[in-house]
């Protein structure tokens, strides 16, 4: 991995559903793009092959991004080891990675490196589970940044800033030992603040 400049580093975004994360990731990264910068965005695949898409917030706005199934299919695609696509053969200024909740534990050490190498690192995902507990490998990006942006969404009971993300399931709210993917129910998301916030045990 070739550095195109210094002053790498971690800038974090989380919050709830709905806060606006994938917004501010993708004004960050088209920002860098209108300066003629070298952005990557990387998502989460569902399937484990990597394909070309967009990532897209609630409100519409959306940006190029690169489909990867894990870190290390995103490690691959920046070092330019075979693939689809015409490939970089020097690191983007900018690499952003959206729903980094979902990543697996080698995205630390990869956005490391990469801050290392002076590359400019967006991460956001959510820093709470529908349960309320920190989100996988979260916490530890949180505690790596540079930078740590907490954005609150609206709470869809009183209005109050809203930190929490209410699954309900079937019109009620989810318990906590409910799966992640639950086959065939009516599942629903809502920004809710502390107050508001369920969980059923
Ligand atoms: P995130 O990535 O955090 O889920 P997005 O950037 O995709 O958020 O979407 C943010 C947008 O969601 C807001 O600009 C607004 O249009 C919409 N939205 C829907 N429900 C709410 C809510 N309860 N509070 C705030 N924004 C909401």
């Amino acid at each position: 991995l070739k550095s195109p400049y210094s002053g790498g580093h971690l800038e974090v975004i989380v919050g709830p559903m709905f806060s606006g994360k994938s917004e501010e990731l993708i004004r960050r990264v088209n920002r860098s793009v209108i300066a003629r910068q070298r952005a990557v965005v990387f998502k989460p695949a569902i399937d484990t092959r990597y394909h070309l898409t967009r990532v897209a917030s609630h409100s519409g706005q959306s940006a190029e991004a690169v489909a990867v199934g894990s870190t290390q299919e995103a490690r691959a695609y920046l070092s330019g080891e075979g693939g689809l696509f015409g490939l970089p053969t020097d690191l983007p200024q900018v690499v952003a990675f959206d729903e980094a909740q979902f990543f697996d534990a080698g995205l630390v050490p990869l956005a490391l490196e990469l801050a290392d190498q002076g590359v400019r690192v967006i991460l956001a995902g959510l820093d709470l589970d529908f349960r309320g507990e920190p989100f996988g490998v979260m916490p530890e990006l949180l505690s790596r940044a540079e930078s740590v942006e907490k954005l609150t969404a609206i709470c869809m009971v009183c209005g109050a800033p809203a930190t929490r993300t209410q699954r309900l399931i079937g019109g009620v709210p989810a318990r906590f030992d409910d799966p992640v993917v639950l086959v065939g129910a009516q599942e629903a998301y809502e920004a809710r603040c502390r107050v508001h916030h369920q969980v059923r045990s």
